[in-house]
């Protein structure tokens, strides 16, 4: 259920996947479905204590990638600085469920240019305010739901989408030397 991807790096898969970084920080990327909860308690506790989680960085906010903010008393969470306008402006458009959005209330920090080892990419596309993550001593790019293997991209049909900027952020990603893609979902 839990995979390791490298020295330092987990993954588990809860309906999107979750990344865990043991650097000097210890950081998540996204927090998966709420529904999926379980697999976080029963698995990700195995590799790190919840309560040890610093920094909490956000792809984009949609349900599947927030959904288990809570269980990270101590951290600090940032998506990008465009992701944060648009939830403020619309809550359910960005989070497209609102039982979720209604509960999500954590303090969401802008993310600067490079965060903890890793350097931010806006992406936008599959929302707005997508981001990838670039960690260039091990040449891994963590892509969100802008792109889940070589040839598919995440939808651009939903609220906050922009369409015509897809293109342009894949050929930015195309420009890192990457060795391994670490998508939000694996399908
Ligand atoms: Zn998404």
């Amino acid at each position: 259920m839990i995979t390791q991807i490298s020295k330092n790096i987990w993954k588990l898969d809860a309906d999107s996947n979750i990344y865990f970084l043991d650097f000097d920080k210890k950081i998540l990327i996204d927090t998966g479905r709420r529904s999926k909860r379980n697999l976080l308690e029963t698995y990700l506790s195995k590799v790190v204590n919840f309560d040890d989680i610093e920094i909490v960085i956000f792809t984009h906010l949609h349900y599947d990638h927030i959904g288990n903010f809570d269980l990270f008393k101590n951290a600090k969470f940032y998506a990008s600085k465009k992701e944060i306008a648009d939830f403020k402006e619309s809550k359910n458009n960005v989070v497209l469920d609102e039982s979720i959005a209604a509960i999500f209330n954590v303090e969401l920090n802008a993310l600067p240019e490079e965060i903890a080892g890793l350097k931010v990419i806006e992406t936008p596309g599959h929302t707005g305010g997508s981001i990838c993550l670039w960690y260039e001593k091990e040449k891994i790019l963590f892509t969100g739901d802008t792109i889940f293997n070589k040839r598919i991209t995440g939808r651009i049909d939903l609220p906050t989408s922009e369409p015509r900027e897809m293109t342009k952020s894949i050929m930015k990603l195309l420009e890192y030397n990457c060795k391994i893609i670490c998508p939000g979902h694996d399908y």
